[in-house]
């Protein structure tokens, strides 16, 4: 990114940790990390400002997501048996001939400004290195960098890594996470998964393991036993299979869950609708409430351990990455009140300090004028019947012509609903 980091102190906040909410908090941001004060040499360079009336939240991390897979609507007609089906009626389909008009460049950018707009930071991005290796550097969000991959343990996988074995005992040796998907199925192979992993010895505190649908009870404890992640992702489990993991059992046994949205093909629209249905599919399967707070850590605190970047981000505090979303506060529970939150009510976004998308109304906060211009473009964003004017950051309106471009029509995308102001 080009644009240097902001110094900046807001005061009178509320800060929402995932294990602590702190009343009328100050923050200082300076050089793209969060410091526990300003130092007396660069006072001068931190503006501050009263944010009275206003939550911080750390930045949200979606764990998984298929970047290149950024378009819409979805595609399916389950209940498949696995997920092949599903990927042969996609592979298949108008839409997806359609988003291979698209160049990868504008899939991806797509991607960022799905992120950015529900409050989204970081993302791990599911995918083979060879693809996103080149994007990762320009992206406005974080993509998780470190990582082995499997598609998944079946003998009718994609191939997206090396050897399962080697991917594995590359994870070890570096302490990065294995991730792959798990048991995505019903099929006999993908029940088998845990075995075939533990069977390959993936079966570790490096592995993240996404969807395990079929996972048994003795599944679950076996990844508790190895103190393995699991990422959930109930709207396209839902979607593809109308069934989605045990994840009661997963969290009564001290499973560390991350919440995904899977790509917008067949899963959310964004992370914020993933929290949203993650709590109403709970309630809908277990007759009980899920703790908003536990959501709360399942995009925050959580995927930051499973991915083994906590000592970088998942929380405000001094020493991580200043990463950061504003919201105003409401009375009740603070977790409650961003699981409700609509993408209107997001008003700023910040990764390492550098604002991606800000509320007109918060422009003060930044940068001059001059910069405003050559580096973010001023967008009406639409939600329901109510829209906002705001700042983005790069160039979302020409994205969505050259989408329209390159689609061939004036194709509208239900999780970039912008428009020229
Ligand atoms: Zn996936």
């Amino acid at each position: 990114m080009k644009l240097p980091p902001i110094n900046l102190t807001l005061k009178d906040l509320n800060t929402c940790n995932y294990d602590r909410f702190i009343l009328k908090s100050t923050i200082h941001m300076q050089e793209g990390e969060f410091v526990a004060n300003v130092a007396q040499s660069q006072s001068s360079t931190n503006k501050t400002h009263s944010l009275k009336g206003y939550t911080a939240y750390p930045g949200l991390f979606n764990a998984h997501d298929h970047l290149l897979g950024t378009y819409y609507p979805r595609v399916g007609n389950g209940p498949y048996i696995c997920w092949k089906p599903w990927d042969n009626d996609l592979k298949a389909s108008k839409i997806y001939e359609e988003r291979n008009r698209l160049p990868i460049e504008q899939i991806y950018l797509l991607s960022y400004y799905r992120h950015i707009l529900s409050g989204v930071t970081t993302v791990c991005d599911h995918i083979p290195h060879l693809i996103n290796d080149k994007q990762i550097e320009s992206a406005y969000i974080r993509i998780v960098e470190q990582y082995c991959i499997a598609h998944e343990m079946s003998s009718y996988e994609l191939i997206w890594g090396e050897d399962h074995e080697i991917e594995i005992q590359k994870a070890k040796r570096y302490n990065i996470p294995f991730v792959t998907h798990l048991e995505e199925g019903f099929d006999e192979e993908s029940m088998r998964g845990v075995e075939v992993l533990i069977e390959k010895q993936g079966l570790s505190s490096n592995a993240v393991l996404v969807h395990c649908i079929a996972c048994s009870e003795q599944d679950i404890s076996l990844i508790a036993e190895k103190k393995a992640s699991m990422v959930w992702c109930p709207n396209s489990n839902l979607f593809m299979f109308d069934k989605t993991a045990n994840i009661k059992s997963f969290l009564e046994k001290n499973v560390n869950v991350s919440l995904g949205t899977d790509s917008p093909m067949s899963g959310s629209l964004h992370l914020l609708d993933e929290m949203k249905i993650a709590s109403s599919v709970y309630k809908d399967f277990y007759n009980e409430a899920i703790p908003a707070q536990l959501i709360f850590k399942m995009v925050t605190q959580n995927p930051a351990t499973a991915f083994k970047l906590n000592r970088l981000i998942g929380k405000i505090e001094p020493g991580k990455q200043a990463d950061l979303i504003l919201l105003k506060s409401k009375k009740g529970s603070p977790y409650e009140r961003l699981i409700k939150a609509g993408i209107d009510e997001i008003e700023v976004v910040i990764r390492s300090g550098v604002p991606l998308y800000f509320h007109e109304k918060h422009k003060h906060l930044f940068y001059p004028d001059s910069l405003l211009k050559t580096h973010y473009e001023r967008v009406r964003v639409i939600h329901k019947n109510t829209s906002n004017i705001a700042y983005l950051i790069g160039k979302p309106l020409k994205l969505k012509k050259r989408i329209q471009k390159s689609a061939r029509f004036n194709k509208e995308i239900d999780f970039f609903p912008i428009e020229a102001p």
